[in-house]
């Protein structure tokens, strides 16, 4: 895979999902960062988006709910281009029936080399960076170059 490096703005697309057992919390992280994360695009799945845009007043684009895609959503919105940061407060004690999509998603962020809290301690990291609120880059799989090696190989 060849790489390439991105510019991303101070301003940054960041999806925020929470299984139910998680939600609260989430909720409270949000509360506490309210106004950083005021700054910035805010992406969720269904449930998690209502519940923090209605508690805190954040303006949030709501997707599908998790159980109904919307796992899958922010995973396609990750390969966009569209969402440069995740922060999902899973929840390791309860088996979900989207269990492959959590898994699936986990693993696009991976590919596309994003920033993913998956618990409150590396969500405060995440937030306190200096990169949060700055200009960062990162590398990401140069698509144009992947496809033309494929072409290349003749398949
Ligand atoms: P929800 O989905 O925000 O609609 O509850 C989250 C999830 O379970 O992935």
């Amino acid at each position: 895979m060849e790489y390439k490096n991105i510019v991303l703005p101070a301003k940054k697309s960041i999806a925020l999902v929470a299984h139910d057992n998680k939600k609260q919390d989430l909720l409270a992280w949000c509360n506490t960062h309210r106004d950083t994360l005021a700054a910035h695009k805010l992406y969720a799945t269904g449930t998690t988006g209502s519940l923090i845009a209605g508690e805190t007043g954040l303006d949030i684009t709501k997707l599908i709910s998790g159980p109904l895609g919307g796992d899958q959503q922010i995973g396609a919105l990750i390969t966009e281009g569209k969402v440069d940061m995740l922060i999902f407060f899973w929840d390791p004690f309860e088996p979900m029936p989207h269990d492959p999509d959590v898994k699936a998603l986990l693993r696009i962020a991976a590919v596309w080399n994003i920033p993913v809290a998956c618990n409150q301690s590396s969500a405060d990291f995440i937030v306190s960076s200096p990169l949060f609120n700055g200009e960062s880059s990162h590398v990401v799989p140069d698509y144009e170059a992947y496809i033309a090696s494929r072409s290349q190989k003749q398949l």
